[in-house]
């Protein structure tokens, strides 16, 4: 079974004005497809073709023979979470456990925003910042590239993708701009809600 596509959980112009259906056209359109079509190619034919994409990710990580692999493959499963991550008209103040477990680690929903913008603007080149859930505990860290927690062990709750790709056509260089509007209009609370479990 081949790895597929995952549809969008929205329309291409489902986060406009924030990401435009632009961005989503060639985000979504063409890398997040073409990350999907090389994982399909670079498997066809090997003992990793009719295994699921996790699994394809962490029997990858660290293998300097499959890093082009493991590269397409992860960029595939960082895509598909950070849809999640978004909604229109998400963002700002979670409400319930989340918002508990936030207060609890960083002391107020302001210093988690500065400290997730933080990762996501000192990511040097691309990759992505993450909250994770390590041990219990809430934790804000960045990966490079096509990086992700899940071939290390630590659970994901919610990604923002800062490679050029994702906000360029919107928001140019201005990174830090891309992330405070994720932060304040896009972040889907209830995924990530689901995801703390
Ligand atoms: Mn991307």
């Amino acid at each position: 079974m081949a790895i597929q596509l995952p549809d969008l959980p929205y329309a291409k112009d489902g986060l406009a004005p924030y990401i435009s259906a632009n961005t989503l056209e060639f985000h979504y359109g063409k890398h997040h497809r073409a990350y999907v079509d090389n994982t399909n190619k670079l498997t066809a034919g090997t003992d990793l073709a009719n295994e699921s994409l996790e699994t394809i990710v962490k029997k990858t990580v660290g293998d300097a023979a499959k890093s082009g692999l493991f590269n397409n493959a992860a960029q595939v499963w960082n895509h598909s979470f950070y849809w999640q991550c978004m909604k229109l008209n998400g963002g700002g103040k979670p409400a319930g456990k989340v918002a508990d477990k936030i207060n609890e680690t960083w002391g107020s929903f302001d210093k988690f925003a500065e400290e997730l913008k933080n990762a996501g603007v000192t990511q040097f080149g691309s990759g992505w910042a993450w909250l994770v859930l390590e041990g219990g505990k809430l934790k804000i860290t960045k990966t490079a590239n096509a990086d992700t927690p899940i071939a290390h062990g630590v659970k994901p709750l919610l990604t923002v993708d800062v490679w050029e790709h994702a906000y360029y056509l919107d928001y140019q260089n201005r990174r830090p701009d891309y992330l405070a509007t994720f932060i304040e209009k896009l972040i889907n609370w209830d995924f990530v809600k689901a995801n703390l479990g």
